[in-house]
C-alpha cells in the first residue's frame, strides 16, 4: 500500500450529500461518476491529495443500498493505493487477507479496483486501487 487514495463514504442522496460535503470542506465536488456495474453514482472531492468518495445507490440490489439499510450512511470503505495491483492481489491473499474478486474491477476515476473482506481487515472494507495506464 502506498497512500491513502480517498475515503468512501456511503449516501442516501448524492445531490445533498454533495452541498453537506461542500459546505464542510469549503470547496466543491470535482467530479460525478457513474459506475453502472456496480450500481452507484460517485462524486468526488479532493482534501489535500486525499480524496472523498461520496458513494449512492442507483439500484435496489446496488452494495451501496445493502450498506445503508443495515448500518445507514456513513464511512463505507478505506481506498489504499498500489502500483501493482496483481502482485499486491497476491501478497494479500499469502497474507491471509480474503479477497472479494480474483480479478480486479472497473472503478470510478479511471481505477482498477479490489476489495479485501472486512472480516479480515479488523471490520473495516479496504479497498486497493491502481490507476489505468
Ligand atoms: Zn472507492
Amino acid at each position: 500500500m502506498e497512500k491513502l487514495e480517498h475515503i468512501g463514504i456511503a449516501v442516501k442522496n448524492l445531490e445533498e450529500s454533495n452541498r453537506l460535503f461542500a459546505k464542510l470542506l469549503g470547496k466543491p465536488h470535482y467530479k460525478i461518476e457513474e459506475v453502472a456495474s456496480e450500481g452507484v453514482r460517485t462524486s468526488f472531492f479532493d482534501v489535500g491529495g486525499v480524496k472523498i468518495e461520496l458513494l449512492e445507490a442507483t439500484r435496489p440490489d446496488s452494495p451501496i443500498a445493502t450498506f445503508i439499510e443495515k448500518k445507514g450512511e456513513g464511512i463505507h470503505h478505506l481506498a489504499f493505493g498500489v502500483s501493482q495491483l496483481e502482485t499486491e492481489m497476491k501478497a494479500k491473499s499469502d497474507e491471509g487477507f480474503t479477497l472479494l474478486a480474483q480479478q480486479p474491477k472497473d472503478g470510478a476515476d479511471n481505477k482498477r479496483i479490489v476489495f479485501l473482506h472486512p472480516k479480515t481487515t479488523n471490520g473495516v472494507l479496504v479497498e486497493m486501487c491502481e490507476d489505468k495506464k
